[in-house]
């Protein structure tokens, strides 16, 4: 098991550019393994962020996407029947905690409260996991440590984190980099040059700002670096912008309208 544990180590430094203290003060949370959230828009560099950190930590990263289906034993485990007969697997988060992973879970709201009462042992100072179908009670290893992903645009009342939960966390806020950054990390990621991804970042920012007036979301930087690639390959920045940022991001054709008015301002 110890080999499979090694498979979730990161072996070659991810890319992160960082966007203030944030990978400072997320190492000195690790230093007292305190349970953390990120919170941030979907696509800002949370995930790339974590893959950062565990590599720098030279820790084995478990993530996991948690939806509305999911339940109590996709996190901890259960037992399969096989040639051997009936056989206990251990759920990413059983593996991490026994083994001493980090676990990351994106977009823990999803999750049903029944299911997120589960990591409530493993994130005060007992820090453990009991098992019930197994009759196990796991005392985490001391290298664990639990962070959880969070969008709070998408929250309403009823997809919320209970307080009993928030409290037990550190957090820290995640925001699109400034143009400048940004604009970098779409060079990088995508391969094409400066002019271009200043461009695409200046559509970004101008969609940024009917967030909340049509649009659930600005454009993110997840689907900059789409539109770049698209472009480095060949395709004209407006079919690249259609297809990768103004297509995905609304139904809504008024909105969709806007959103290539910003397009044509700047190709
Ligand atoms: P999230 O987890 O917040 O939804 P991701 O971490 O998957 O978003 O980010 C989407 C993509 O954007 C990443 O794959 C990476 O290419 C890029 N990215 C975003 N922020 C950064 C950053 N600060 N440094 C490097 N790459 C970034």
């Amino acid at each position: 098991m110890i080999e499979n544990i090694n498979a979730y180590l990161i072996k070659d430094e991810p890319y992160y550019q960082p966007t203030g203290g944030e990978v400072d003060l997320f190492m000195a949370a690790y230093r007292l393994r305190m349970p953390m959230i990120l919170k941030g828009p979907t696509g800002c560099g949370k995930t790339r962020f974590m893959e950062y950190i565990a590599w720098k930590l030279q820790k084995p990263l478990i993530t996991l996407a948690c939806n509305e289906d999911m339940t109590a034993s996709d996190l901890v485990g259960r037992f399969l029947l096989d040639a051997d007969g009936t056989v206990w697997h251990d759920g990413p988060l059983t593996l991490a905690a026994r083994y001493g992973a980090i676990c990351y879970l994106d977009e823990v709201v999803e999750a049903r409260q029944d299911t997120t009462v589960i990591i409530h042992p493993l994130t005060d100072d007992r820090r453990i996991l009991p098992l019930d179908k197994r009759g196990e009670l796991i005392h985490a290893h001391p290298d664990f440590q639990l962070v959880v992903s969070y969008n709070p645009g998408y929250q309403s009342v009823t997809k919320d984190l209970k307080q009993s939960t928030k409290q037990r966390f550190g957090a820290l806020d995640f925001h699109y980099p400034d143009a400048a950054v940004e604009s970098n990390i779409v060079c990088h990621e995508s391969g094409v040059g400066d002019d271009i991804a200043a461009k695409l970042v200046g559509i970004a920012s101008c969609s940024r700002g009917l967030r909340g007036r049509g649009l659930e979301e600005g454009i993110s930087t997840r689907m900059l670096i789409h539109a770049g690639a698209l472009i480095r390959d060949g395709i004209s920045p407006h079919a690249a912008c259609g297809l990768a940022m103004t297509r995905p991001i609304t139904d809504d054709v008024d909105i969709q309208r806007a959103l290539d008015g910003f397009v044509t301002a700047y190709f």
